[in-house]
């Protein structure tokens, strides 16, 4: 297998120029605002706290280095959506749908604005997505994807034979949906460049210093690291994936592995053969589904598929590389890409998604509203971060707001189940999808989840 000379590390990182290189939090220190966190959810917050207050102190302890976790190993694909898409906003919360899909839309604005403002270059391109389609019924599922986006106002284009081959030709995908109105950026540089703008307006960013204690004092609220403490009028809790420090939200989410590839860069003519025209990114359409993208230089990412759950919830740092994976979206790639037989991979690896019951965030306060939580983006967080930050905002300013009035945002996520169930439940839930993907059938488990509306993916 060619994934094998690849370097086990996030291709991102090598793009960053002069990343940020914060020293560990030592001694006690005061604040207004303490973030924990320093991925987008965390670094959006940090940054959207100096433009709503410019006097308040703020403090962001991030456990690793930046970019070290999901924010910088993703696929950059930033949605016009804050729901995980249409379809689950219209399953999910269809009293709201409208109101979900029209702030998704914004958000994408404001994100881009933002980043104009602030100088921030995050690689953001607006260039739009295509999703291809494998078999008759995703083909169809494409047809109704496009009558559910009409409702709403959202233009597409529903491409086959010629017309799709002009965009993207390779014999694996008949049918294909191009959505103009979305966005991929550069994840890496989207983390260093939020952090720089936020310490350039005042807020303090600690590196290397996780936070092992929060504790609900009386003058505030007491965060333990290694080497020092913070006492924080206010806390923000961005941590995505990681074990919650709250105890209540642990059974909210459960960690999802998803694994990347990154190819050598394509030749003109290697890309002439798969007739890939544009910027745009590409999914399939399968409940097991890639996406990928070209980036700078013509090389393509090809991440997704294999969405690995450890039993006990395991996420321990050497999961982040996984051969069986590898081997898998390998297969899947020169599958795909039958012309590209002799390309290799330059660069490989594992990311941890925060996989809720729903597919979506979900933003919560503690500790007498002194605490504000967000987390569940499952795998569709580069734009929703965005959006769950303002969210926190808004409850620890006291704030009732179109945001904090959301169901998405304010009901509970239905909990996981304890293990061995946890483990036994995902293995189930993943057979069915991957059966349903094979025969377009889906299961009766599938649909009672659907009922519920208990969803599975990342
Ligand atoms: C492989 C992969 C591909 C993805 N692709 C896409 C995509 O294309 N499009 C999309 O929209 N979404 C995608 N996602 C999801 C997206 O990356 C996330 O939703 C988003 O980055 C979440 O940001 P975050 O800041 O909440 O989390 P993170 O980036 O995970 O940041 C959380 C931070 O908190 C820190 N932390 C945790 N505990 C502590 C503690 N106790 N003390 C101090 N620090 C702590 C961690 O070190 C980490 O840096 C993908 C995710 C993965 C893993």
């Amino acid at each position: 297998m060619r994934f094998g000379d690849a370097k086990p590390a996030p291709y991102w990182r090598e793009t960053v120029e002069n990343p940020v290189d914060a020293p560990p939090l030592q001694g006690d220190v005061t604040c207004d605002l303490a973030i924990i966190g320093g991925g987008f959810t965390g670094l959006w917050s940090a940054l959207k706290a100096t433009e709503r207050n410019g006097d308040a102190s703020i403090v962001v302890l991030e456990g690793g280095k930046l970019s070290n976790a999901a924010s910088g190993r993703n696929g950059g694909f930033c949605a016009p959506s804050i729901s995980h898409g249409v379809s689950n906003a219209t399953q999910r919360w269809p009293g709201e749908a409208e109101t979900l899909i029209r702030l998704g839309r914004e958000n994408l604005d404001d994100l881009e604005a933002d980043l104009a403002h602030h100088g921030i270059d995050g690689g953001f391109e607006r260039n739009g997505k295509l999703n291809v389609a494998a078999t008759p019924w995703q083909a169809e599922g494409l047809r109704a994807m496009q009558a559910s986006y009409a409702r709403f106002g959202i233009e597409t284009e529903y491409l086959e034979g010629a017309a799709l081959d002009e965009r993207f030709n390779t014999p694996r995908y008949h049918a294909g949906l191009f959505e103009p109105n979305y966005a991929l950026v550069n994840p890496a540089r989207l983390v260093d460049g939020l952090a720089k703008a936020a310490m350039a307006r005042g807020a303090s960013l600690h590196e290397n210093s996780l936070v092992t204690g929060m504790k609900n004092a009386a003058d505030g609220v007491r965060l333990t690291t290694a080497e020092g403490t913070v006492l924080a009028k206010q806390v923000i809790l961005a941590t995505n994936a990681s074990v919650p420090l709250l105890r209540r939200l642990r059974s909210a989410i459960i960690p999802i592995w998803d694994y990347t590839l990154v190819s050598e860069p394509l030749s003109a003519d290697q890309l002439a053969a798969i007739g890939w025209q544009g910027r745009y990114g590409i999914a399939d359409s399968g409940n097991q589904f890639h996406y990928f993208r070209k980036i700078a230089d013509n090389r393509i990412l090809w991440g997704g598929y294999d969405a690995i759950y450890y039993y006990g919830s395991k996420r321990d740092a050497h999961l982040h590389d996984r051969a069986e994976s590898y081997e898998t979206i390998e297969r899947n790639f020169f599958d795909a890409f039958p012309a590209l037989g002799g390309i290799g991979f330059t660069h490989r690896w594992g990311g941890l998604i925060d996989t809720s019951a729903r597919l979506t965030a979900f933003v919560g306060t503690a500790f007498q509203n002194r605490v504000a939580y967000a987390m569940g983006f499952t795998g569709q967080g580069v734009s929703a971060t965005r959006f769950a930050a303002l969210t926190m905002l808004d409850l620890l300013e006291g704030k009732t707001t179109e945001r904090t009035r959301l169901k998405l945002l304010s009901s509970r996520a239905v909990p996981f189940p304890p293990e061995p169930i946890r483990s036994w439940a995902v293995k189930w839930a993943q057979t069915d999808l991957a059966r349903e993907d094979l025969t377009g059938h889906r299961s009766l488990l599938l649909r009672t989840l659907d009922k519920f509306k208990i969803g599975f993916g990342s």
